[in-house]
């Protein structure tokens, strides 16, 4: 095995004692740290705006309306870079004595832009000197005198030859350069003189990492290769060759490792055997008032081959809110209790606990399934006799949140556990429940199945990462008696008309959410805005009306007890501030008024909406927002990177009620980590590989990692050892290591 020799790097020409200890700051310690230390994008004339260009382009921007504009028109690209030279620059004293830098810029498209710093002015004035050439990236603005501004840009300075070499076609590598780099002169030709240095120098052995088959089949450029072509890139496509491979690589050892551990999941746990056609799932079936969809269908067909397999369940079921999860599972928790096992069910707030707990109530009522609960608030003599039922196994099915395998409950023959809504649990507390529950295994190799739905469906790309450990199942359509719900975003000048409609609907016996946004850094602000807001409407324009109010403020059991008066109709309207508190079934409601909807995250929105359209009259979702976002740029001091984000949401409201393209447009405003919920632990660590955009490389890497496995399940070929090496390294590490095996 090769390996990685600790060269020491300041003898390498252009480093030094004082480089080297800035560079291993930053983690790049090894000759080969430092070759791995690829560029973060590169500029070449595929990815540059010509200034003219791009004032055009802002300009249809500004004056494309909003009413006429779709979805397919918007450009979602948040980040333009211009190329050109500095032809003036200015330090301004304002009153308050701050200075701000203006600079502009010319590209000699006939049309020049403008750059402005307000904060740390001077350090830029000192850097940037006229005629010298830059790279500018951010998002650019209009301004009174010039068609294309940036503010705080992402600036870069460029020499003449390179510059040079730009205008002759060729690609420019972009590498991170941190602040301790340029304080110590270390700036892009720098390092792409000591990467020069470090190439010639044959200082770097690198084996091949990948299966010689692997790399013809695919057509993969080799490893050494690789590293100069990221280095210094002769040509686009050879270029993108070379990413391309490194990403698949990195995907492929993901994959490897995920695939391999559960493997090794499935030698050391048996999973119970369960059967499928038991009499109470027959009686069940032949009870059901209505048709299972197609997605349903093959959702039980998943579970029930997972029940006989043998190994223990580990799924995901996603579908948009209200495509019958829940019945689904209540199949298979039928058929787990028939064969003689407890099940949990575990849901994410009380309210949604006690919800399930009557659904299951009302539907398994004949068919002598013993249900409990265990929610806060109970009386202690209740809990212990609970508790009690529960571990003598009396208990067939258990309620209750996350407290359920958190305390002292202990089970008595634990087949299955159900965690609804776990979207709302974030990845690593998902890993960490099924932990717990597994925990309460009743034999020790055998594991209870687990079955976790999501309401919230997941971008592709994550559910082969972030949820790639996990089996998935998913229901695509509603029921067809669905009419799908009609979704239109009014402006303030309409509010009279929405008035109109919604009493229209009370009228014939509907009733109506109004919401409110409620952020946390404005909480205490939003809340008094909605308490204000519900009290006018009540006395004022709804005054005939009975209007409630629910808010996450009020305790759990106040907020049940107007979520349960809502449902029993004795509020026509429910003003309310948060989307938790909202998740109950009532079919009598028709409208969703969201107010100030341009507050609102995209999957928060679709949520919300959710709300709506569950029994058989035609349900519509009204979108309040403030006029300017009738035009896209103009009339307003919002930061237009978030204006463009929250019409982008709007937009797709409007023109879709399918929650997996709402999911992927979700992802591409907000990146994964916002959308998964959880920034820190569960989610993989890609360097290269980008969760917004490669889902075909990730998928390619699934599928060719599960074929590589399948053929030779323990990496034994010959052809195959290079990997073998690469995966345990990874997997020991974390960390890939191409080229080193
Ligand atoms: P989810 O949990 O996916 O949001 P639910 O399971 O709560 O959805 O189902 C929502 C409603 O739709 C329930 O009242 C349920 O009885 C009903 N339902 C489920 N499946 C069907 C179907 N195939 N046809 C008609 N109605 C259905
Ligand atoms: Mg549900």
């Amino acid at each position: 095995m090769g390996k990685i020799i600790e060269h020491e790097i300041q003898y390498l020409k252009g480093v030094g004692p004082k480089r080297a200890e800035v560079f291993a700051k930053e983690g790049l310690k090894t000759f080969y740290d430092l070759m791995t230390y690829f560029p973060k994008s590169y500029i070449d004339r595929n990815n540059i705006n010509s200034i003219a260009e791009l004032a055009k382009t802002l300009r249809m921007e500004n004056e494309e309306n909003f009413q006429n504009s779709k979805l397919k028109d918007i450009n979602f690209k948040t980040e333009y870079t211009v190329l050109g030279k500095v032809i003036n620059k200015k330090l301004t004293e304002l009153k308050n004595r701050r200075k701000i830098l203006g600079i502009v810029i010319s590209d000699g498209s006939g049309v020049n832009c403008k750059i402005v710093y307000f904060n740390r002015s001077e350090y830029f004035d000192k850097s940037i000197q006229e005629d010298q050439y830059v790279v500018v990236s951010g998002y650019p603005e209009p301004d009174k005198f010039f068609d294309v501004s940036f503010v705080h840009p992402e600036l870069e300075i460029i020499d003449e030859e390179d510059k040079d070499l730009y205008q002759k076609g060729g690609i420019l590598p972009k590498y991170r350069i941190p602040e301790s780099f340029l304080r110590t002169g270390i700036t892009q030709r720098v390092l792409r003189k000591i990467f020069l240095e470090l190439v010639n120098s044959k200082k770097i052995y690198l084996d091949e990492t990948l299966p010689e088959s692997l790399i013809e089949e695919m057509k993969l450029p080799r490893i050494e290769e690789c590293f100069k072509l990221l280095h210094f890139p002769d040509n686009r496509q050879k270029l993108e060759n070379a990413r391309f491979r490194i990403k698949f690589e990195e995907t492929l050892l993901f994959q490897l490792a995920l695939i391999s551990l559960r493997k090794i999941q499935e030698i050391t746990e048996s999973g119970l055997l369960i059967e499928k056609n038991t009499r109470n799932v027959k009686k069940f079936y032949k009870n059901l008032p209505f048709q299972l969809t197609n997605g349903q269908i093959g959702s039980l067909k998943d579970i029930f081959l997972d029940f006989a397999s043998g190994k223990p369940m580990n799924r995901l079921l996603q579908g948009d809110v209200g495509s019958g999860k829940t019945i689904v599972s209540m199949i298979a928790i039928l058929a787990v209790i028939d064969s003689g096992y407890q099940v949990a069910f575990m849901a994410p707030t009380e309210i949604l606990v006690e919800q399930h707990f009557n659904t299951f109530l009302r539907h398994f009522a004949e068919y002598g399934v013993n249900i409990v609960q265990l929610v806060g608030g109970q009386k202690k003599k209740l809990r212990e006799e609970i508790k009690a039922q529960i571990s003598n196994g009396t208990a067939h099915l258990i309620c209750g949140t996350h407290a359920l395998f958190q305390s002292d409950i202990s089970f008595n023959k634990l087949g299955f556990v159900v965690i609804d809504e776990q979207h709302r649990f974030g990845v690593s507390q998902r890993a960490e429940l099924i932990e717990m529950a597994k925990k309460s295994h009743f034999a020790a190799d055998i594991m209870p199945h687990t079955l976790v739905m999501s309401a919230t469906p997941i971008p592709r790309t994550l559910t082969m990462t972030a949820y790639g450990d996990l089996d998935v199942s998913t229901i695509k359509e509603l029921p067809k008696n669905r009419k799908p719900i009609r979704t239109k975003v009014v402006f303030e000048q309409n509010r009279e008309k929405v008035y109109d409609f919604i009493k229209s609907e009370l009228n014939q016996g509907r009733q109506c959410y109004i919401v409110y946004p409620l952020v946390e850094k404005s909480e205490k602000m939003d809340l008094k805005a909605a308490t204000v807001h519900f009290e006018e409407l009540r006395d004022g324009i709804f005054q005939e009306y009975r209007v409630g109010l629910v808010h996450g403020q009020m305790l759990w059991y106040e907020k049940e007890e107007v979520m349960r008066d809502f449902f029993e109709k004795k509020y026509d309207i429910l003003v309310a501030t948060t989307v938790i508190e909202v998740g109950i079934d009532i079919p009598n409601a028709t409208i969703m008024i969201i107010e100030d909807a341009e507050r609102f995250g995209l999957s928060q929105l679709h949520q919300l909406r959710g709300r709506v359209g569950r029994g058989e009259n035609q349900s519509t979702c009204l979108l309040f927002t403030k006029s300017y976002f009738q035009y896209q740029i103009n009339k307003s001091n919002l930061d237009p990177k978030d204006r463009k984000a929250a019409i982008i949401r709007l937009k797709a409201m409007e023109e879709t009620t399918d929650g997996f393209q709402i999911s992927e447009i979700d992802l591409q405003l907000r990146g994964p980590g916002d959308v998964l919920g959880t920034r820190q632990a569960g989610m993989p660590n890609f360097r290269y590989i980008d969760l917004v955009n490669d889902s075909d490389i990730i998928s390619l890497g699934r599928k060719v990692a599960k074929n590589l496995l399948a053929d030779d399940p323990k990496l034994n070929k010959t052809d195959n050892i290079v990997l073998k090496r690469a995966l345990k390294a990874y997997i020991n590490t974390g960390k890939e290591f191409f080229g080193i095996a």
